[in-house]
């Protein structure tokens, strides 16, 4: 059976290329009816956060990738934090040190930066000779160790992977690289190795830069006598050509985007097309249409480059897809952070916006009017909005139309066609064009070039009392 993991470690954030390592995972898995298993990469202690791992779950939760094994949920081959694993990895450095495979090193930190400075580009397996009886006497005397892998001086590895085809690595090129630290927790360059095994990991999907340090992985599964997993490593998403979308660039994790208003979908849909491509191309798709569509064949070599604003375009997609009632939902943060408290039909708002933001977090451009018009300002707005020369110079006109608007307001406020239907007359009336009636009447409504919809959704959003208010308040500065 197919059994993928995804393997982050505690960082308090999801980058979005973490997740896209789950969502690959995830998906093959799911594609073979297989396991997907969630690992918590801990043993670098120093680096822990705290509520780090429900981050993780969390995100995962969201982006609908359901673990079926790890922590919380368990499973046959726990506990699946590694820093609770600690004498499991134990047990296997002393079989490797038994075979050979492994030894104590002793070197202190000063011999260590010693070594660099004169020039070594890496260990000297100064500690490899050491007899038996002075390593039990060192350590014995409580002396600081490590346990490192021995790596063959001569010859090279060759694996298979499948995305970046055979990669043969010189051992020359390897460094007896630490397995267990002087803490007694392992590196990720053993912990990897034995809890990939011990949890029946097949297909080990992970980033490009754990490649090259695969051989020496392959040297422990084989002194140990396990099989290795299929390897898949993957590109990462990069900001521009040279540069990997990092943290450090904001904005990075699965987290900001939600709190940009990105719904999980779209973003999991974006990021699966970064670095692999549906046979017909095609670009919105469901989960259920990504697990059917998944193949390996479909993984890109070269790295992709992350492009905002095609997710958004994505995301505008699943937006409109929404119930009236969801997007309801799923804007209210953002009337809360951007125009909370007015009198206005929030609803009717959702229904204006739902087809007009491409995030939710557009709904802060797209509200800007509703703070266009000052009530206690001498003139509510610039009347220069208006930009319409005859209304301008001939003010016995624009009083007449503003009459005008406020009468039919009045008569039809309740009403949107009728309202419409009296507005155009108007400009029958006064020899205008429909277009320019509607514009006076939205600008003087809302004191803003730019609404989510006409003067008429204008005065079914402020409601007849305010829109007549707001009419009156323009005229009297005429
Ligand atoms: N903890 C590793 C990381 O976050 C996982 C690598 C792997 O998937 O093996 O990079």
């Amino acid at each position: 059976m197919v059994r993928t993991r995804f393997a982050p470690s505690p960082t308090g954030y999801l980058h979005i290329g973490g997740l896209r390592t789950a969502l690959y995972a995830y998906l093959y898995a799911k594609k073979h009816g297989g396991r997907f298993i969630l690992r918590i990469e801990d043993t670098d202690q120093n680096r822990e956060v705290e509520g780090a791992v429900d981050v993780i779950i969390k995100a995962l939760e969201k982006a609908g990738m359901h673990y079926d094994e790890g922590p919380i949920v368990g499973g046959d081959c726990g506990p699946y934090i590694q820093s609770q694993r600690k004498d499991i990895y134990l047990k296997y450095a002393h079989q490797l040190i038994e075979s050979g495979d492994a030894y104590y090193c002793f070197c202190s930190k000063e011999r260590l930066e010693d070594l660099h400075k004169n020039g070594a580009t890496k260990y000297d397996k100064h500690c490899l000779h050491l007899s038996k009886k002075e390593i039990e006497k060192r350590i014995k005397d409580g002396e600081p160790y490590v346990i490192r892998q021995n790596i063959p001086e001569k010859g090279s590895s060759t694996y298979h992977d499948e995305v970046f085809g055979d990669i043969t690595v010189d051992f020359k090129d390897l460094e007896d690289n630490i397995l267990i630290k002087t803490d007694g927790m392992p590196t990720y360059n053993f912990a990897n190795v034995i809890d990939d095994h011990l949890m029946g990991i097949t297909h080990c999907i992970r980033g490009v830069e754990y490649l090259m340090s695969t051989p020496k992985y392959n040297l422990l599964y084989d002194a140990l006598g396990w099989e290795r997993p299929v390897y898949i490593h993957l590109q990462p998403i990069m900001r521009d050509a040279t540069h990997k979308l990092s943290k450090r660039d904001g904005d990075a994790g699965f987290e900001d985007f939600l709190r940009k208003g990105f719904l999980p979908h779209a973003i999991v849909n974006y990021i699966a097309l970064l670095g692999w491509n549906p046979k017909d191309n095609r670009e919105k798709l469901s989960m259920e249409e990504l697990t059917e569509l998944f193949s390996i064949e479909g993984l890109q070599k070269s790295s992709s480059i992350f492009d905002e604003t095609k997710m958004r375009w994505l995301n505008s997609l699943y937006v409109k897809e929404l119930s009236a009632d969801e997007f309801h939902a799923a804007a209210q943060p953002f009337y809360k952070e951007y125009c909370d408290g007015l009198k206005i039909d929030y609803k009717y708002l959702s229904e204006l916006l739902q087809p007009r933001v491409e995030i939710l977090s557009d709904v802060k451009d797209k509200t800007a009017f509703l703070y266009s018009f000052d009530h206690s300002a001498k003139t509510p707005f610039d009347f220069a909005l208006f930009e319409n020369k005859k209304w301008k110079t001939d003010t016995a006109l624009a009083k007449s139309i503003i009459d005008d608007c406020i009468a039919v307001t009045k008569a039809h406020g309740d009403n949107a066609d009728a309202l419409n239907a009296a507005l155009e007359n108007i400009a029958v009336e006064k020899n205008l064009k429909k277009g320019q009636v509607l514009w006076i009447y939205r600008i003087a409504l809302t004191g803003a070039m730019a609404t989510p919809g006409g003067g008429t959704e204008m005065v079914k959003l402020f409601g007849k009392p305010e829109a007549l208010a707001r009419l009156e308040k323009v005229k009297s500065c005429l």
